[in-house]
């Protein structure tokens, strides 16, 4: 093939996959793997480990060493059905001062850009290395990442910073919550709708798990942890969603609660956990195996998302300042792949053009002027990687 040069012609390749993370990422992950490969860059993949027909990819530039910068995108979006799209989301449309298509802004434009610059990186005599991280699964809770981080000081040399191009708008997200989810499940006994007696009603029971998880709630909003960089300043707690029962005229035997913990940076989701556990073991559990021996109460974890923990002195933050001759960094109400990369001893921030109120939007779009501005900031760290 022949490669689409400008960013936007990258864009509108990258939008024209649907790379919902409910399906495969493999046709996206192949073109840019094409378009790297037709510019000699060797790229290598990371298939799911789960046997999912998924894989990140990773590529270098430079030299040959530790100590290199990570452009980190994922190439997964976010679905459109029930969203009241003006166009296909998957052709990118020209509004005039933006681009529409679902990933524009999150985040098929940042890695649009990254693409379009790789002939700048290959042309200059880079000193510190860049590399390409691109991932799958990242919104349905950074599931990809992993795996492809895993490699990291083994098949892929050890990079210094990770810059995650979240929009942000280019400003410089130096923390953000971890995110963490979990399904409580309540077994009872069943039994006919007219003997309630003789069963064990387990949506009763899970109604109880779900008011003391209302409870816990209360508790972290009033007393904390609080840390007041975030909106809002404390922990939350959500119950998404409850599945339970099989017909009218029968004793519910099941029941489960999905609920998600969203931390402040330095508390983990033991601040929910725990005394969820004491609630279950010291109060519920007893009373509810007095009625029927089988009685269980089992939360088992789906998402685990660690959090951004501001650095002190971070380099990635030290790097983007002096690129971006910005002075303030903020927390971020969502959750990256960055502290992940962070976990693995990487110096993380997160900083990409496009703005998060239009992610996950109907009609996303991504302003040309922010993609114009992400284009000149990535010369920077080219620059500086040639430099230094
Ligand atoms: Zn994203």
């Amino acid at each position: 093939m022949t490669p689409p040069t400008s960013p936007a012609e990258i864009l509108a390749r990258l939008v024209g996959f649907d790379s919902v993370s409910s399906r495969s990422n493999l046709a996206i992950i192949r073109w840019i793997g094409d378009y790297l490969a037709e510019l000699g860059v060797p790229v290598e993949t990371v298939a799911a480990p789960d046997g999912q027909p998924k894989a990140n990819l990773w590529a270098s530039i430079g030299p040959d060493r530790d100590g290199g910068i990570v452009l980190s995108g994922h190439t997964d979006v976010v679905p459109v059905e029930g969203q009241p799209w003006s166009s296909d989301p998957f052709t990118l449309r020209d509004g005039g001062d933006r681009w529409f298509g679902r990933g524009t802004s999150d985040m098929k434009g940042f890695i649009a850009l990254c693409l379009a610059l790789v002939p700048e990186m290959l042309k200059r005599a880079l000193k510190t290395p860049l590399h390409f991280a691109f991932s799958y699964d990242e919104e349905i809770g950074c599931l990809g990442a992993p795996s492809l981080i895993a490699e990291i000081g083994k098949r892929f040399k050890q990079p210094r910073i990770a810059i995650i191009g979240e929009p942000t708008e280019l400003k410089l997200g130096t923390r953000h919550k971890g995110c963490y989810s979990f399904t409580t499940t309540v077994t009872g006994k069943d039994g006919h709708s007219s003997q309630p007696e003789r069963g064990l009603n387990a949506i009763l029971a899970a109604a109880e798990v779900a008011t003391e998880l209302g409870r816990i709630y209360d508790r972290l909003r009033h007393d904390g942890p609080f840390d007041k960089s975030f909106d809002p300043p404390h922990g939350t707690l959500n119950l998404g969603r409850i599945t339970g029962g099989t017909a009218i005229n029968i004793i519910a035997r099941t029941c489960s609660i999905d609920w998600d913990f969203r931390g402040v940076p330095g508390t983990g989701p033991d601040l929910v956990l725990k005394p969820l556990q004491a609630f279950i073991d010291e109060k519920l559990l007893p009373r509810l195996r007095a009625t029927a021996s089988e009685a269980a109460v089992e939360t088992n974890p789906r998402v685990a998302v660690p959090p951004l923990i501001e650095e002190k002195d971070g380099a990635a933050e030290e790097l983007m300042r002096l690129l971006t001759g910005q002075n303030d960094s903020f927390g971020m109400s969502f959750a990256t792949e960055a502290g992940q990369f962070q976990a693995a001893g990487l110096s993380a921030i997160v900083c990409g053009p496009g703005s998060i109120r239009q992610a996950h939007q109907p009609d996303e779009f991504i302003m040309k002027e922010q993609l114009g501005l992400g284009e000149a900031l990535l010369r920077r760290v080219i620059d500086w990687a040639a430099a230094n």
